[in-house]
């Protein structure tokens, strides 16, 4: 019998397991829905939705190797989608259809009523966690309670490593064509690109090289340079695993295969590496464990007293890279420019805004999922949370970045700086950190908005006074 696979945050054909099982059942229809609407009332920008529709014809290519016709809906909402889809699912005479669980609340309530609706009308639904490493609800702490602290959360995933979680599932082999059911055309973005589309082409094809050219070379330095960006030690992978352009399965096994068949132990730059995809999961287990954090709720209740200060004029400068902090300035613009920043830099930038400048993370939450093409509520949540000592396992309150510290440790010749504010590009080392009074002047870079020492009494005093 016919089988429907609906296609959402996972693009691909290899290592799929929605598709790969709904392939040994039967001929396969592909299906997706695209909730233009839905996605940018969930704050998502263009960098994002240029590169989730790129995505999706990467997708289309890949099905068509494999003969699978694929229809595309557009439903707007979610809200629209389980009717929309069973309709399609009647019309083709689909009994079944599969699909890869996503874990925010939204999408969770849209899946769960695809289910009802499909099970009313006698059909089935095969749901599948693919997404992640470890299934939410797989891993509970003694109290059968989800984790909120992430060693204890990494020491129990690494446990839970089986055969199981690490078999790759081939993409299936080409169908028979079905003759009656022609594709649609996926539409092209109607976005203005607002970051160099080349700098993320969309597909797994990128995503498998892009792996492969990081366990090949910059894995090796991984643990001692990821924090530095000028390195780009990283693997740049984060956009792909959040569409599922690649899996993290696939990123793991092949990680692990470096390492000699050890995730936990071994060489430290791997195991260093795997931990991250454990964060990954982690955020993931949190949005289904703490539904609150999909309905921008603190994690922490108690921090939804602070009186964190509506300056928009403060706000915008952070924005623009223009608070005089030159490495806070200089990530900004990467942000802006080419729609990803490095890790580090999220969390100096992030913490900045919260505690330097006192501003609410949501405001900050909200412009980065604006402009990041791998915005993703889990990741993105769990860091602004962590950055303003809001949520899970967050950063203690008392330990705040100073921005020219780490600019001197992790950029030490400045030479990140300079790349994204050339202008700052002759002054010596030293003063790429911290510019003199009239080489701002000179040079037309703004004074500090707020100076270190008296913007971190004020966030001491604010987060005190909670207790
Ligand atoms: P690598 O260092 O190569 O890591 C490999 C993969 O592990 C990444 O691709 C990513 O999928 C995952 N990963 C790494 N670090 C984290 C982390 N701290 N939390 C969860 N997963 C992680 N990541 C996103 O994918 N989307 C976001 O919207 C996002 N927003 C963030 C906001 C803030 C304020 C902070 C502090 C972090 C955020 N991160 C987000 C996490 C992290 O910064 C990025 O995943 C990472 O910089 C991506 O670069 P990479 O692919 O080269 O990572």
């Amino acid at each position: 019998a016919r089988q429907l696979v609906w296609f959402r945050t996972d693009l691909r054909t290899h290592d799929n397991s929605a598709l790969a099982e709904a392939a040994r059942q039967g001929p396969v229809i592909a299906v997706i829905t695209l909730t233009r609407k839905q996605w940018k009332a969930h704050g998502h920008g263009d960098n994002k939705l240029s590169f989730w529709y790129r995505g999706f014809s990467a997708l289309a290519d890949d099905l068509d190797q494999l003969n699978i016709p694929l229809k595309v809906l557009s439903p707007d909402q979610f809200s629209a989608c389980p009717e929309a889809v069973l309709e399609l699912a009647q019309s083709l005479d689909c009994q079944q259809l599969h699909f890869n669980n996503d874990y925010g609340i939204n999408e969770r309530n849209r899946d769960d009523e695809t289910v009802r609706l499909f099970k009313q009308d006698g059909r089935t639904v095969q749901r599948y966690d693919d997404g992640v490493i470890i299934p939410p609800g797989d891993l509970l702490t003694g109290n059968d309670e989800y984790y909120k602290v992430f060693t204890p959360f990494y020491k129990a995933w690494l446990k839970a490593l089986d055969q199981q979680s690490l078999d790759i599932h081939e993409a299936p082999s080409r169908q028979k064509s079905l003759k009656s059911i022609d594709s649609d055309k996926v539409p092209a973005p109607d976005t203005p690109d607002a970051v160099d589309n080349s700098l993320w082409p969309a597909g797994t094809e990128e995503a498998e090289d892009r792996l492969e050219r990081f366990l090949g070379s910059r894995a090796r330095h991984y643990k001692d340079r990821r924090d530095f960006p000028f390195d780009q030690a990283t693997s740049t992978l984060s956009p792909y695993l959040a569409l599922g352009m690649i899996s993290p399965r696939q990123c793991l096994t092949a990680a692990i295969h470096k390492n000699g068949g050890h995730a936990g132990d071994g060489d430290n730059n791997l195991t260093s590496w795997i931990s991250e995809l454990a964060w990954r999961d982690f955020y993931q287990h949190v949005l289904v464990g703490f539904p609150k954090v999909s309905r921008h709720e603190p994690f922490k209740s108690e921090t939804r007293n602070i009186k964190w200060r509506q300056s928009k004029k403060d706000f915008k400068a952070w924005c623009e890279g223009n608070t005089g902090y030159p490495l806070v300035d200089a990530a900004m613009k990467q942000l802006v420019q080419t729609g990803w920043m490095h890790n580090r830099l999220r969390m100096v930038t992030a913490m900045f805004l919260t505690k330097h400048l006192l501003i609410d993370w949501h405001w900050g939450e909200a412009f980065f999922l604006e402009h990041l093409v791998d915005g993703e509520l889990g990741a993105n949540n769990g860091g602004w949370q962590w950055s303003a000592s809001t949520g899970t396992d967050a950063s203690p309150y008392f330990r705040i970045f100073n921005p020219t510290t780490q600019s001197k440790r992790f950029d030490p010749a400045g030479r990140f700086i300079i790349h994204y504010l050339p202008a700052l590009s002759n002054l010596s080392e030293k003063h790429r950190h911290e510019p003199t009074a009239s080489q701002r002047r000179e040079l037309h870079y703004p004074e500090t908005i707020v100076d270190h020492r008296a913007a971190r009494e004020r966030a001491l005093e604010t987060f005190k006074s909670l207790k």
